[in-house]
């Protein structure tokens, strides 16, 4: 199938709310966007007064902030102006222990509203907050409750017992743990209790713009995860790029699947649709192909941020699995964390008539960087244009190591103009790393892509991913999409394997859909495709069949794993691995 661009109809480009990049870039500056918030007095600035007492004080009180779906069928409607007394009520619980600016609190829980409140409640207070992602194992967190020197972790009993309580002694700096249950456990707090004791935090912290807020955890697809600092002045990049890449506005009811662990699941799961007063939906439960479908209709889901990795899993279930359900509400679909297949875009199309917009950026940036917009026709495999206030570069390295920008069309680094809100301010505990990532006056993304003519970008993929074979430079993504074009296959991957002749081979793997068994001559068959498309030179010299690639807890595809596998190399770091022992999570957009 050749992928053509997706041109917009005028309903949909009159429905969009605002003008496309290229159209918005111009008259664009980060001090005028900050009109979309409030502010404190003095030149201060808090996340959660932006994101939920602005609009508990104001026409939003009485709207819902968050529809939460319980794993077993309660459903609760939780308004702006409960919100923020709960979470007031929470920063309290937090002063009442003499905790506040300069502190650390860490999440560990499932997708439950008390762990919205304590987010919003310990950036009200003055504290950086860190999400951790609750099935993660015990190494997993302590490792990062270490880096992080956490004074705090909310949690629930259960997780405590199975995952903290054996090695909280030896964690010096931990001095509270609240648990979100009645009963503690010994030498934690109840929620509960701690929540009746206090008094609201009537005044929100005086935090200064540049005041820490949000210690991230990246994925770890490509090593040792890193702790990446961002600060209160984010928000501005939250409110205008969620404003403007993901249609969010005041009563829009909106779905981010990621959970709040990853970055994707804070920056958009909880702070962006809040600042633009959206309806953020919740779900509880873990991903499910019947679930979802129920949940995008019956909710009537207006907007749905999602990851490639669900998308596949959906793709994977046939479009049966979607018959019968009422998708009209739905009105603008995108995703982040991983490539975005072509065929994952016109899927997007054909069930729900809508195509897929991808976006691109990091737990570095902290905000959405690049991206399809609902004003713009769509490349189907392209990750869109720069949003206003960014500017985005496609850099090499010369013989004599200063930065070039390359042509259209020629693959180097994905590079960003320093100065948004949101950009990382360090990596915990790694300067030396964190200064690594400038140079010249740009960051550096360690990702490959290209622009082209239009100026739309391309991804190419990991700089550490690129395959070198007799002389060509092969990004794995170009590879994998074309292997996505052939019915039987699910999932790929591409890597490059050591060959004395030819530098590096193409090696592909791939996942089946139902209904395919390997053989031989299948395998013979998609390669073939792959020939057609690439060319010999580039297309994968063997294609191996795989049960499931190894991905992280968050989706995505661990190239490096396949690759150490083969060579039989250490494997370095998998805390964030997803194995058979530990039940499947829900898919995430995992930037994060
Ligand atoms: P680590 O840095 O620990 O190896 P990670 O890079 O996967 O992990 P995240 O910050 O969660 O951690 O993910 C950001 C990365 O995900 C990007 O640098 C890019 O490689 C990939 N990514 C995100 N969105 C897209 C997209 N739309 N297209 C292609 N790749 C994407
Ligand atoms: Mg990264």
């Amino acid at each position: 199938m050749e992928i053509q661009t997706i041109r917009k109809t005028p309903e949909a480009r009159s429905a969009a709310q605002l003008p496309d990049p290229d159209g918005a870039r111009a008259g664009f500056s980060w001090e005028q966007a900050r009109e979309m918030l409030d502010g404190l007095p003095g030149g201060g600035l808090n996340i959660a007064h932006e994101a939920v007492d602005r609009h508990a004080r104001g026409a939003g009180a009485t709207r819902p902030a968050l529809i939460w779906l319980g794993r077993d069928g309660d459903r609760r409607e939780i308004t702006y102006a409960r919100l923020a007394d709960d979470a007031s009520r929470f920063a309290g619980v937090l002063a009442r222990h003499g905790l506040g600016p300069g502190d650390r609190l860490y999440l560990l829980a499932g997708r439950v509203p008390e762990l919205y409140t304590a987010a919003l409640g310990a950036l009200r207070a003055g504290l950086a907050v860190t999400p951790l992602f609750a099935a993660f194992g015990p190494e997993p967190i302590r490792m990062r409750m270490e880096i992080g020197a956490a004074n705090v972790l909310v949690t629930t009993a259960a997780l405590y017992r199975r995952k903290v309580a054996e090695w909280r002694t030896e964690l010096p700096s931990l001095k509270l743990v609240i648990v979100i249950d009645d009963a503690a456990p010994e030498g934690c707090a109840a929620w509960t209790t701690e929540m009746a004791a206090a008094q609201k935090l009537e005044d929100c912290a005086a935090t200064d713009p540049e005041d820490t807020a949000l210690i991230h955890f990246t994925s770890g697809t490509t090593g040792r995860p890193k702790g990446v600092i961002h600060v209160h002045q984010a928000v501005l990049a939250h409110a205008l790029t969620g404003r403007y890449a993901l249609e969010l506005a005041p009563g829009v009811r909106y779905w981010c699947t990621a959970d709040p662990g990853w970055v994707t699941g804070t920056s958009y799961g909880l702070i962006s649709p809040l600042v633009n007063g959206a309806t953020m939906i919740v779900d509880e439960a873990e991903f499910d192909v019947a679930r979802w479908y129920r949940i995008l209709d019956e909710e009537a889901v207006e907007v749905w941020y999602t990851a490639p990795t669900a998308i596949r899993r959906l793709m994977r279930a046939g479009k049966k699995a979607a018959a019968g359900h009422d998708f009209t509400k739905l009105r603008h679909l995108a995703s982040v964390g991983e490539p975005l297949n072509p065929e994952g875009v016109v899927w997007g199309e054909e069930v729900f008539g809508r195509p897929f917009h991808d976006t691109w950026w990091q737990t570095e940036t902290g905000a959405i960087m690049i991206a399809n917009t609902a004003a713009m026709d769509i490349q189907p495999g392209s990750m869109g244009k720069p949003l206003p206030g960014i500017t985005a570069g496609i850099l090499r390295r010369t013989d004599d190591d200063a930065l070039e920008e390359c042509g259209p069309g020629e693959t180097g680094e994905l590079a960003l103009r320093p100065g948004w809100p949101s950009m990382m301010r360090g990596y915990l505990g790694e300067e030396a790393r964190y200064r690594k990532a400038f140079d010249e006056g740009w960051y550096l993304s360690g990702d490959l892509a290209q622009r082209d003519t239009e100026g739309f970008f391309w991804f190419v993929g990991r700089a550490d991913d690129l395959i070198k074979s007799a002389g060509h430079l092969i990004g794995p993504f170009e590879v994998e999409s074309a292997l996505m074009e052939h019915p039987a296959v699910a999932e790929a991957a591409v890597i490059g394997l050591p060959d004395e002749t030819a530098g590096e081979v193409v090696r592909a793997y791939v996942a089946l859909n139902p209904g395919h068994e390997p053989s031989a001559d299948l395998e013979q068959d998609i390669r073939g495709l792959a020939r057609k498309r690439l060319g010999p030179a580039v297309a994968p010299r063997e294609v191996s069949f795989r049960d499931n690639l190894p991905k992280t807890r968050s989706g995505k595809i661990m190239r490096r794993l396949l690759k150490a596998r083969e060579l039989g190399l250490p494997e370095g770091d998998t805390s964030t691995l997803e194995t058979e022992d530990k039940p499947a999570p829900t898919p995430q957009g995992g930037t994060a």
